[in-house]
């Protein structure tokens, strides 16, 4: 039988571009239902991106201190066992899991989570389906934070390729270390998992279909992530996969390189090859505005029916959990003005980080954002080679830069390259968000012996 209920505010998905919203707005007084097939509050991020994929990177990191550990003057092996690795990523998972559930408990009666999958029914009602038949929801105002999912190519074999949920979701089915692996594709998904199976000891090729990786990047910062890859990973470009078979041994990739057919033999082949948005069933035909399979959204988070907001993944903005959790907060507010715009998004603001080995991030305007907005820029730079922390890890490479509108002389961009990046590009980041002078940059008394000293310095050299 199908039961109709009433609630302020609906939200599709209850990720990272849903809960920071449904939290806020049941903190201010409305009645929020969360719907998500999946049941629990978190989204992708926790089920098979961000924090099992750090979760992993931790373990090849630790793999490559232990190597290194020799330098420091240490002595013996220590060997990773990739199922105990995979156990500590799924307690993890589930230490988190625990943690929302308590968080919705604690947010009180206001909030609550359907389990079911949304569709647009009309403007302002949405049909959940539900374990127990149809619910249908009634809101003044609507998210759509349904994010993204993998896309696979259309090659032949492809049923034989993993994707990334099958590396990090809870349980994976990816259980042992590859011996070898083919990765096809080069944006973070298939840079970061080749690179941290390779410090756990796979042999890893990568198969980029045009000449760069990670086409969101600037190219210059791509570049140098190329040329500072371990030289065990193998790297071609140009690779148009043509299909993958089995083997007596293993599986068979054959792709295409300029015009002749080459062949790998691996033990397993990762397709890593986008993560296209979601979109609710019924969206378009109530209404709601998309562009090449993106939610249009204005910097109020706004679609084009002005009560239905739509942040994260879905509108392929910027395609990243904290993104996503500041542009929730962005319709969150807007939503509590009325739908009279009070917030706005600054995509500018919005930091990454490329969790490979070396790792790379990056902020604002760069140069390749710059040529294509025609602003101009001035730069500079500080090498970690000369950082006092970096030579204390042994990780004396890569930089950082900065880049300031040659008019007004105000930081617009940053980028790491090396060292702890990760870190560093979150002070880079709150500087781009207040569009920090250069001086304000110069004066930093940033703490020693970190790579933050970098910061201070590269803005110094200008003076
Ligand atoms: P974002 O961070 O952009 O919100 P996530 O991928 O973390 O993206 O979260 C999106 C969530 O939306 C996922 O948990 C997914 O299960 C859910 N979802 C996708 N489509 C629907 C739908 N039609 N109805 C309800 N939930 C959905």
């Amino acid at each position: 039988m199908m039961r109709e209920v009433r609630a302020d505010v609906v939200t599709i998905g209850a990720g990272g571009g849903a809960y920071p919203a449904a939290f806020r707005l049941a903190k201010g007084g409305r009645r929020v239902i969360m719907v998500d097939p999946k049941g629990v509050m978190s989204g992708n991020c926790l089920a098979e991106g961000c924090v099992p994929s750090k979760t992993m990177r931790q373990a090849a990191y630790l793999a490559r201190q232990a190597r290194q550990a020799d330098g420091h003057g240490f002595s013996g092996d220590l060997m990773p066992d990739y199922e105990r690795i995979v156990a500590y990523k799924d307690s993890v998972q589930e230490r988190r899991y625990r943690q929302h559930a308590r968080e919705l408990r604690e947010a009180g009666a206001r909030l609550s989570l359907l389990k079911g999958t949304a569709s647009f029914v009309d403007p302002h009602v949405v049909a959940v389906e539900t374990d127990d038949g149809e619910v249908r929801i009634r809101a003044a105002n609507i998210i759509i934070a349904s994010g993204a999912s993998v896309s696979l190519p259309p090659i032949q074999g492809v049923e034989l390729c993993v994707t990334s949920h099958d590396f990090y979701a809870l349980n994976p089915s990816v259980r042992r270390l590859p011996e070898s692996v083919v990765v096809i594709g080069v944006g973070y998904i298939g840079l970061e998992t080749a690179t941290l199976l390779n410090e756990l000891g796979s042999r890893v090729h990568l198969l980029a279909r045009g000449e760069r990786v990670l086409r969101q990047a600037d190219e210059r910062l791509a570049q140098w992530l190329v040329e500072s890859l371990d030289e065990r990973i193998e790297l071609t470009f140009g690779a148009a996969v043509q299909r993958v078979e089995r083997t007596p041994s293993g599986l068979a990739v054959t792709y295409l390189k300029d015009g002749r057919e080459e062949r790998l033999e691996t033990d397993l082949v990762l397709a890593a090859t986008g993560r296209p948005p979601v979109i609710p069933p019924g969206s378009e035909a109530v209404g709601i505005a998309l562009d090449h399979g993106r939610i249009v959204v204005s910097t109020a988070l706004q679609t084009s029916l002005p009560h239905i907001y739509a942040p994260g993944d879905v509108n392929g903005r910027s395609m990243l959990f904290h993104s996503a959790v500041r542009q929730s907060l962005v319709a969150a507010n807007n939503i509590m003005a009325g739908d009279k715009p009070v917030d706005f998004m600054d995509f500018d603001a919005v930091p990454t980080t490329v969790f490979t080995f070396p790792q790379i991030a990056y902020v604002g305007v760069t140069p390749s954002v710059a040529a294509a907005r025609g602003v101009r820029l001035v730069e500079t730079a500080f090498s970690l080679a000369d950082d006092a922390r970096a030579q204390i890890e042994d990780e004396a490479q890569g930089e950082v830069r900065e880049f300031f509108d040659e008019r007004s002389m105000r930081l617009v961009g940053a980028w790491v390259e090396g060292g702890a990046a990760d870190y560093l590009i979150g002070e880079l980041a709150a500087s781009v968000a207040r569009r920090a002078p250069l001086r304000e940059l110069a004066e930093l008394a940033d703490q020693h012996p970190t790579s933050a000293e970098a910061i201070g310095k590269a803005a110094r050299a200008l003076l």
